[in-house]
C-alpha cells in the first residue's frame, strides 16, 4: 500500500540533497571545529559558511545565529536566557495561551521561581490582539514571547505589529518561528524581533539541530556551560553534519518559495472545501485566510480525533490529532480551549499538514476515504444516538 504522509508539521523527510551535503562531514571532513590543525579548520569552515547561509535566509547577520539542538532548546534558551539576564530589571513575562509546550513549560518553570507570567488570550480564530498586549505591559515586563504561527491550527500571528510595540518600549521580543521558517518568508527586521527560534527537521533538514537568532546587543544568560563554542553562548562540540544539512535545507526551502506556497495553498483549500462539503457537522479550526499554506485542522462532530487517526492509518494515511507532542495523552488541546472551543469538542481535532511531496491524488484519496470512515464511526457512535 502506498503510504500518504500528511503530518509535515510534526517532522519532514530529510531532502535527498540535504543528506548528500551532510555526508562529507561524516568522513573526510570529520574534524572537531575547535581543533587548530587542518581537519578542525575544515570543519570550522563548514560551520561558519553554513551560519552565514542560514543568516542570509532570514536577513540576519551571521554572528546573530546560535546553533542549538533544535526548536525546544532555542525556545528554552530564549526564555530562560533573557529572564535570568534581566532578573534585576523586572520579573514579568508576557506570552500567549497557545504556545508550543517548549515555550509554555519554560514559562511555567519560571513561574515556579518567582517570575510572573501573563498568558494573552486569543480570539476564536486563534489570533492574539496587539491591544491586549499593550494593556498587559507593566514597568516590570522584561520579555514578550508570541509564536509566529501556531503548530496546531496554523494561524499566523501579527508579529510585526507586536514587534513595533516591543521596540518602542525597549522590551525584548521572542518569537517561536519553527512552523514558519522555510514555509513562508521570515525577515527578522520586518518582524522586529530580538530572538527567533527555528529547527531543521521541520524544513526537510535533519533532526537534532536548530538555531536561535539573537539580535546584536541582546543579553542572554547561557545554560550550557563548558567550552567557548558559539562565542561562549552555547558550549558543546558543534553538530557539524547537522549544521551543514540545516543550511542546505534552508536554501532549498527558499528556492522557488512562492511557487510552492501557491501549490500548497491550492491543495490546502481543496482539502478544506472537500471535507466541509462531504462531511456534515465538520468545521475548520484556525483562521480562514491568515493560516499556514500547508495546515488543515478540522473538528468532525460525533467522532474522536484519535479514532479517526487510527482508521486513516489503516488506509495508509498518516495525520495527527492535534500536535505530535500532545498526541500521547488524552488531555484536550490547550490551543482549542484557548480559542473558546468547548471541552468535549476540543478532544477531537484532526490535523493534516501538507508538504513538498504531497500531490493532488493524496488529497483526493483522503476525500474518498475519510467520509466513509466518519459514516462508519457515527453509525457506531453512542453520541449520535442520544444527540440526534
Ligand atoms: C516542533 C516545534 C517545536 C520543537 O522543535 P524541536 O526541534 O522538535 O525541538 C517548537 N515550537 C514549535 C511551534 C514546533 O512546531
Amino acid at each position: 500500500m502506498k503510504r500518504i504522509y500528511l503530518d509535515y508539521a510534526a517532522t519532514t523527510p530529510t531532502h535527498p540533497e540535504v543528506v548528500k551535503a551532510m555526508i562529507p562531514c561524516f568522513n573526510e571532513s570529520f574534524g572537531n571545529p575547535s581543533s587548530i590543525y587542518s581537519y578542525g579548520q575544515e570543519a570550522e569552515g563548514f560551520v561558519e559558511e553554513a551560519r552565514e547561509r542560514i543568516a542570509k535566509c532570514i536577513n540576519a547577520g551571521k554572528e546573530e545565529i546560535v546553533f542549538t539542538s533544535g526548536g525546544t532548546e532555542a525556545d528554552n534558551f530564549a526564555i530562560k536566557g533573557v529572564s535570568f539576564a534581566k532578573e534585576g530589571e523586572g520579573n514579568h513575562i508576557i506570552t500567549t495561551s497557545i504556545e508550543h509546550h517548549a515555550v509554555m513549560e519554560a514559562c511555567k518553570f519560571l513561574e515556579g521561581r518567582g517570575f510572573k507570567i501573563t498568558y494573552l488570550p486569543v480570539n476564536r480564530h486563534g489570533l492574539v490582539n496587539p491591544d491586549d498586549l499593550k494593556e498587559a505591559i507593566t514597568n516590570k515586563t522584561i520579555l514578550i514571547s508570541v509564536m509566529h504561527a501556531n503548530n496546531e491550527v496554523g494561524t499566523i500571528e501579527p508579529i510585526a505589529e507586536i514587534g513595533k510595540i516591543a521596540q518602542e518600549l525597549g522590551i525584548c521580543f521572542h518569537t517561536d518561528a519553527v512552523q514558519t521558517v522555510g514555509q513562508i518568508p521570515v525577515d527578522v527586521n520586518e518582524l522586529g524581533v530580538d530572538l527567533l527560534s527555528m529547527t531543521a527537521h521541520k524544513l526537510y533538514g535533519p533532526k537534532g539541530i536548530g538555531a536561535l537568532y539573537v539580535r546584536r546587543g541582546t543579553k542572554l544568560t547561557s545554560f550550557m556551560h563548558g567550552g567557548d563554542q558559539e562565542r561562549g553562548r552555547r558550549a558543546g562540540t558543534e553538530n557539524v553534519p547537522g549544521i551543514v544539512g540545516f543550511a542546505k535545507a534552508m536554501e532549498l526551502a527558499y528556492q522557488g518559495k512562492s511557487g510552492e506556497m501557491q501549490r500548497l495553498t491550492y491543495l490546502r483549500d481543496r482539502l478544506i472545501r472537500g471535507i466541509l462539503a462531504k462531511i456534515d457537522h465538520s468545521r475548520l479550526n484556525g483562521h480562514p485566510t491568515r493560516r499556514l499554506p500547508n495546515n488543515v485542522n478540522v473538528i468532525i462532530d460525533f467522532t474522536e480525533g484519535e479514532t479517526l487517526l487510527l482508521n486513516l492509518d489503516l488506509e495508509g494515511i498518516c495525520v495527527s490529532a492535534g500536535s505530535a507532542c500532545s498526541s500521547s495523552n488524552l488531555e484536550p488541546s490547550h490551543v482549542l480551549l484557548a480559542m473558546g472551543i468547548p471541552r468535549e469538542q476540543a478532544h477531537s481535532p484532526l490535523r493534516f499538514t501538507l508538504g513538498r511531496w504531497t500531490v493532488e491524488e493524496d488529497i483526493e484519496k483522503v476525500l474518498e476515504v475519510l467520509p466513509n470512515i466518519v459514516t462508519k464511526l457515527r453509525d457506531m457512535s453512542p453520541f449520535l444516538k442520544t444527540r440526534g
